[in-house]
């Protein structure tokens, strides 16, 4: 527990300000989504491979990017993630709204991250095996999208899924990245770019 408080003394310093985010961090067993003997290295303020040649965010992308998708909002209806890979960031989404829906392409890491999510006591997230680019309908409009992929473009599917006011956050990029954050509004879409970040490519199709 002094490792994970140690984590979060860091983020804080580092800027990330929502409270609520740094004490849902500190409660959220990151070692359980991390294999492959890294274990101990589960509260260094790292990126970490988890197979499948993916790999997990670190800690300070999870927060700040989970900051920026609330917008000083409390609770979400429902938040689209597009990337569970491990389903870390799917943990710390799924106590800061009603549902959360996740999609991921490659099914052997969706299974995986169901299993944690589960055992964890996570109810409140539906998983999808299946094509990010293409959102996941049935369920939209919804509040807050959250890609943590990077395709070269902003998928025009994932903003026609966004509510009035929702939020989209997402790196965009290929060798040089950045997050942008989009805002659905009465008359279109605002966009704002923030710090640069690297992410794997988002890739079409399932695998
Ligand atoms: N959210 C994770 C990090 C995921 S890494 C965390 O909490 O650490 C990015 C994930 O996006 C990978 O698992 C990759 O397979 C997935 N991905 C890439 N392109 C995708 C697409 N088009 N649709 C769905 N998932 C995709």
């Amino acid at each position: 527990m002094r490792t994970r408080q140690r984590l979060i003394d860091r983020l804080r310093r580092e800027g990330i300000r929502n409270e609520a985010v740094l004490e849902v961090m500190l409660n959220t067993p990151r070692h359980l989504f991390v294999g492959g003997g890294l274990e101990h290295r589960a509260y260094d303020n790292t990126p970490l491979p988890i197979g499948s040649e993916q790999t997990i965010s670190q800690p300070y992308i999870v927060a700040l990017m989970t900051e920026l998708l609330l917008d000083d909002r409390e609770c979400l209806d429902k938040i689209l993630e597009i990337g569970t890979g491990c389903g870390y960031q799917s943990a710390i989404l799924s106590q800061f709204a009603k549902r959360v829906y996740s999609v991921e392409r490659i099914r052997t890491l969706q299974f995986e991250a169901r299993r944690i999510l589960k055992q964890l006591g996570c109810k409140n997230i539906a998983f999808m095996n299946g094509d990010g680019f293409n959102g996941w309908t049935t369920h939209q409009p919804y509040d807050g999208i959250i890609v943590t992929a990077a395709p070269r473009e902003i998928p025009e599917n994932l903003l026609k899924q966004l509510a009035l006011g929702g939020r989209l956050v997402i790196p965009v990029g290929d060798a040089e990245q950045t997050l942008r954050i989009v805002t659905r509004t009465r008359t279109g879409f605002h966009e704002a770019t923030h710090i640069a970040v690297r992410f794997v490519p988002m890739l079409q199709g399932r695998a």
